[in-house]
This record gives C-alpha cells, sequence and structure tokens, in this order.
C-alpha cells in the first residue's frame, strides 16, 4: 500500500503523522511511504531522515493527497485537505467530529474511509489513542505550573521541590486518570507534596498501590476540594466524563479559599474545563488572573511539546497503521471492533453513532 504523509497545515501544528522509525516498519513491511517535504521541519525531521528510513518525498500535499491509499495525519483535516480526499482512499488521524458539522460534511462527501484516533477502544474499555496525549498533557502540566509559580508570571514564588529546610509546594490533582497519574508522578519526582482526588475508588486503591506514601490519595467529595484548595499551591484539573463536558467542580467562590498567587492549570479545558473560571488559552497567550489566581487553560498542550508528542503518537499509532495496511482497511477494519470503533465515516455515510446523534445523521 502506498500511505502519505502530509505536512499539518493546521495554525501552530508542529506534528507529523509518522516518524522516520514509523516509515522504516511500513517499508520493512512492503509498503510505500510518501512524506511531503519538510513536513517534520517543526520536530526536527529532516527529508533525508525520511528518505534515509525509505520514504519517497512528494514536492506538495496535492501530490501525497492524489497518489496515496491511506493518508496518515495528526490533527483533523482541514477543509482544503477534505476538499482533497476521495472515495477509496482512507484517512487515519484524529477528527473530533461531534463539534464539528462542516468537517464532517466535508468528510461525508469525499465518499473517503475515515478512521478518527480518539474512537478506537482497546480491551480494557480505554482510548489508546488518547492516552499518548494524555501522557504528554499530564507530565507537562507540572512544569507549566512550577514556571507559573515563578514571580515573573505573577505566581507567589514557591518552588515546587522546596530546598532542605524549606517545606515544598502541595500540588492538588483533581482526577486520577492517565493526565492526573502523570502529572503526579512528575510533581512528586521533583519532590512536591501531592495529593490526588478522584470519585473512581478503584483508581485511588491502584494509585496507593503503586506510590504508597509517595501521594495521598483522597475521594472526591466537596469538603475534600475545599480543604486541599485552601492549601495548594498549584492545582491541576484532570477530570473527564467520557462523552461529556467536564463538570465546573471548582467554582468562583471557591478561589478565596485559595493562597494569592497561586496556580492553577486546567488540562480539561479540551472539554470546557473543570474551574468555573476557565477559558481556553493558547501557548502564544497561555495565562490569565482571576481574583490572584494563575490560570493555565492551553485547550492543545501537546502541540507545545510538538516532537515528544509526535514520536508518543506513532509509538500508539503504528500497530494500526500496520494492520490497516497489511490486511487492506476493509479486511482490518471487520477483524478488529476496537479499530473498527475508530471508524467515524465510511461511503458518504457516518457510521459512529456519537457523532451522528450530535449532529442529526441518519445512524
Ligand atoms: P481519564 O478518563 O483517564 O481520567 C479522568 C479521571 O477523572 C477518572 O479517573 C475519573 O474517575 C475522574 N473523575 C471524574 N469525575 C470526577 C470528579 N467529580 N472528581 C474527581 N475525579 C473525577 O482521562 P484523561 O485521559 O486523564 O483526560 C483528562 C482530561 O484531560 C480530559 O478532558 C482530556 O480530554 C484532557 N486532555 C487535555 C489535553 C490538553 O491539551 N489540554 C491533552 C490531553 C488530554
Amino acid at each position: 500500500m502506498l500511505i502519505g504523509v502530509p505536512k499539518e497545515i493546521k495554525n501552530h501544528e508542529y506534528r507529523i503523522g509518522l516518524t522516520p522509525a514509523g516509515v522504516r516498519e511500513l517499508v520493512a513491511n512492503g509498503h510505500q511511504v510518501m512524506v511531503e517535504t519538510k513536513g517534520g521541519e517543526g520536530v526536527g525531521i529532516s527529508d533525508e531522515d525520511y528518505t534515509q528510513a525509505g520514504a519517497s518525498i512528494a514536492p506538495d500535499a496535492g501530490t501525497v493527497f492524489a497518489r496515496a491509499e491511506m493518508i496518515v495525519k495528526v490533527k483533523e483535516p482541514q477543509p482544503q485537505e477534505c476538499r482533497q480526499l476521495r472515495a477509496g482512499q482512507t484517512l487515519f488521524t484524529y477528527l473530533h467530529l461531534a463539534p464539528d458539522p462542516t468537517q464532517t460534511q466535508l468528510l461525508v462527501e469525499s465518499g473517503a474511509t475515515c478512521i478518527a484516533y480518539e474512537t478506537i477502544t482497546d480491551e480494557r474499555g480505554g482510548l489508546p489513542l488518547l492516552a499518548p496525549m494524555s501522557e504528554v498533557a499530564g507530565r507537562m502540566s507540572v512544569q507549566e505550573g512550577a514556571r507559573c509559580l515563578e514571580k515573573a508570571a505573577g505566581g507567589s514564588g514557591v518552588l515546587l521541590g522546596g530546598v532542605p529546610g524549606v517545606e515544598p509546594a502541595r500540588v492538588l490533582v483533581i482526577g486520577g486518570g492517565v493526565v492526573g497519574l502523570n502529572a503526579a508522578r512528575i510533581a512528586a519526582g521533583m519532590g512536591a507534596r501531592v495529593t490526588i482526588l478522584d470519585r473512581n475508588i478503584k483508581r485511588l486503591k491502584e494509585i496507593d498501590d503503586l506510590y504508597g506514601s509517595q501521594i495521598t490519595t483522597i475521594y472526591s467529595t466537596l469538603d475534600a476540594l475545599e480543604r486541599y484548595l485552601a492549601e495548594a499551591d498549584l492545582v491541576i484539573g484532570a477530570v473527564l466524563i467520557p462523552g461529556a463536558a467536564a463538570p465546573k467542580l471548582v467554582k468562583k467562590s471557591m478561589l478565596s479559599l485559595m493562597k494569592p498567587g497561586s496556580v492553577m492549570v486546567d488540562v480539561a479545558i479540551d472539554q470546557g474545563g473543570c474551574f468555573e473560571t476557565s477559558r481556553a488559552t493558547t501557548h502564544q497567550d497561555p495565562i490569565y488572573t482571576v481574583d490572584g489566581i494563575i490560570h493555565y487553560c492551553v485547550a492543545n498542550m501537546p502541540g507545545g511539546v510538538a516532537r515528544t508528542a509526535t514520536f508518543a503518537l506513532t509509538n500508539a499509532t503504528l500497530p494500526y497503521v500496520l494492520e490497516l495496511a497489511n490486511k487492506g482497511p476493509g479486511p482490518a477494519l471487520q477483524g478488529n471492533r476496537h479499530l473498527l470503533n475508530g471508524l467515524n465515516v465510511h461511503e458518504g455515510l457516518v457510521t459512529c453513532e456519537g457523532v451522528a446523534v450530535a449532529l442529526g445523521y441518519d445512524y
């Protein structure tokens, strides 16, 4: 199969759909890969890196879309990309169609087979192609929060790990899923005192078994939230209710309980945010202050560490790319119900129930 990897064109998107190592695996399996010139430039991967791995370099996106049987990307296709897709072609990327009627309609009109990373499932009920970006965002949230605590950012001037003779910062993580546990691990590793609140007792037990006294686990109630907010220097919002907007757990009135110059990082902002005072920000202008509390609410955090995110993404997507290429999309989808859950649009029909219901398509 000829697999095409165009350069991402969404504003400030530097990631790319396949790394040279991913290309090499596909070539070793008898496939051809075509990468758009300068596609990996933003993450330090040159055209030469790709040719050495066995890819050919296309001069422009038009050549990639015209020739490839399967397109592998990162972000949802922009309108000009959707218009280049055609029947018989497979698109494999993040789509996030439910809130995006325009893109959905264009993909329906294209006739292509469109598989979304974010709706592929695994045996444990997880979303394996969302997890790597949650890992990245969780780990990054502590690094960003630590910087916001510095005086120059308006923070309280507390060092996360403290120093001998001076107590460390207190970090409160709300939601102990993939984002939350990765945040907690990094914060604990930097020497902070970390508390995780979650509603899922089984999850709290798992964290306790793994980290013992390094991370305090607390069942999430209003009482617990108010108590730990009052002593926190850094609060990380990491809750998720699948398929729903994030619950606004921290109300505006609760900010008055917190120490001035404390920091709140709302990683759940892509689902609307779990703090009442959150509004989405960008890497160019990431923070703002409400009632003396610094808010960091960047909706696409992994984009800020595009190189790490690119490698993490290919590690997770490559087995599925190989399965689709080796078996052909039809047999691969029919033979793997978890991959089939990723199918969102096929030959002019919306094939994902959530998207169909959200946008009023027949299903
Ligand atoms: P996850 O499902 O692994 O974890 C969510 C956790 O929240 C679960 O453990 C759940 O029990 C807990 N939870 C739900 N309701 C709660 C409540 N009321 N109190 C306490 N805990 C509660 O999800 P995840 O992969 O960790 O993702 C978390 C959020 O981060 C999602 O909204 C995801 O979309 C977002 N995210 C954002 C970015 C970004 O760039 N901003 C990147 C990746 C993920």
